[in-house]
């Protein structure tokens, strides 16, 4: 019987590794995915649904390209790991695998502000840090403040999915107040030292396009919330928000943790990255976000990472070595409106000596937004969109 990989989680690393795992193997490889939603959401330009030029609906896509390649899809969530027996629970049974994939991207860690732990208080106060209905909750939010009211948004600290993510989001909810409620303002809480990505870029569209909206608050870690008053304490203030909009610290996806393959501090997986093999689960390979901190936690990312691991495992069934030394790239785009968008890229390199992926020299940073480079912004989303999924 052909060897049967499962991948866990159908985002862009699990998408992705099963897509090639499956066209490099010219379909001798049984590839099952197992993913809870019915389609794909794109985390990706989902901050533009609160500046107002996307929709949610702009960024869901079918799974079928996937089945196309003969993938098989399976809409549930996998409860327990059994790794010594290769066997996992899912809602519905049991599934045995050779080899598994885990790609369940970022859980969230509420252990500092228990409050936040259930699904009404995140009605009330949205992260909208997985695209979805919590996106499209906190633009309804948005789009019912006062003009006059107070945007308050609160940023963990580092490591956290899409390092730039959250100063985007600014940009994009500034553009929207520009246009819609120039009365507003908004205040942000940076559990960091400083904007922790495109620092100087940001501060610069901040002061130039949205001069006197936005309030920067660095070392601003919440000590407690009040989700009815929508009122936040940190180590200094009391904040008082209309919209409060709190992104929690993050830690590998739940699944990671069950099988005990978030070994690094309980929060992330240490991989060999030659092959993204755990390190301490066996015939288990980790993708994407839920990977060690050494790496940026983006969807250009996780993609680059799903091909090293799909063709490291290929070769594991085949008896051969991984690919001694991988390279590939990051980019990451960032719209501060509707149209203009600014980039930071990067290659990597294994490096033999410390064993780990390490950003090459001269790595790219805008001089300054652009309208071209929001083209090539969208450019770059159709691309990853057409590789994941088709
Ligand atoms: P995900 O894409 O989140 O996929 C994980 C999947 O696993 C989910 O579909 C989930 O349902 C599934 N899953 C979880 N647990 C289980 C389980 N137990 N059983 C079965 N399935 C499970 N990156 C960029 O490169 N460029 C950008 O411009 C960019 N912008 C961003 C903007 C925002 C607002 C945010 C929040 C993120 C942004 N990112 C961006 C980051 C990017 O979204 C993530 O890095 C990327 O989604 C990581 O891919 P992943 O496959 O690890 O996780």
């Amino acid at each position: 019987a052909s060897p049967r990989v499962v991948v866990i989680g159908g985002g862009y690393a699990g998408a992705t590794a099963a897509k090639y795992l499956r066209m490099w193997s010219a379909g001798r490889i049984e590839v099952v995915v197992i993913e809870p939603k019915p389609s794909f959401i794109s985390c990706p330009l989902s901050n533009l649904v609160l500046g107002g030029s996307k929709t949610l609906a702009d960024l869901t896509f079918g799974y079928d390209g996937l089945q196309q390649h003969g993938i098989q899809l399976v809409q549930d969530t996998v409860t327990a790991i059994d790794p010594l027996a290769r066997k996992l629970q899912l809602t519905r049974g049991e599934l045995p695998y050779d080899k598994l994939v885990i790609a369940p991207g970022v859980d969230f860690i509420y252990d500092s502000l228990p409050v936040l732990d259930n699904a009404e208080a995140q009605q009330q106060v949205p992260h909208a840090w997985k695209a979805g209905p919590q996106t499209v909750l906190l633009q309804q939010q948005l789009a019912a403040m006062p003009d006059g009211g107070v945007f308050v948004m609160s940023v963990p600290k580092a490591p956290y999915r899409c390092p730039p993510g959250p100063y985007e989001r600014v940009c994009q909810v500034a553009s929207y107040f520009s246009q819609h409620k120039p009365k507003a303002k908004i205040i942000v809480l940076d559990a960091n030292p400083e904007i922790t990505s495109k620092k100087a870029l940001f501060a610069k569209v901040w002061a130039e396009l949205y001069a006197g909206m936005i309030d920067y608050r660095p070392n601003s870690q919440l000590t407690e919330v009040d989700v009815a008053a929508r009122e936040v304490k940190t180590e200094f203030e009391t904040v008082s928000a209309d919209v409060l909009n709190i992104i929690p610290p993050q830690r590998a996806g739940k699944v990671a943790q069950l099988v005990g393959a978030a070994n690094v501090d309980k929060r992330w997986c240490e991989v060999d990255f030659l092959s993204y093999a755990s390190k301490v689960v066996p015939d288990t390979y980790i993708i994407g976000d839920s990977v060690s901190a050494a790496l940026p936690k983006s969807a250009h990312m996780a993609t680059s990472q799903a091909r090293v691991c799909a063709s490291a495992i290929l070769a594991t069934l085949a008896g051969q070595e991984p690919d001694p030394q991988p390279v590939f790239a990051n980019t990451c785009y960032s719209f501060v409106n509707a149209r203009m968008a600014m980039h930071v890229a990067h290659v990597y390199r294994y490096d033999l000596d410390k064993k780990i992926m390490l950003p090459a020299e001269g790595g790219g940073v805008s001089v300054q937004p652009s309208e071209q480079e929001g083209q090539y912004a969208y450019a770059w989303a159709q691309n990853i969109w057409s590789d994941v999924l088709t």
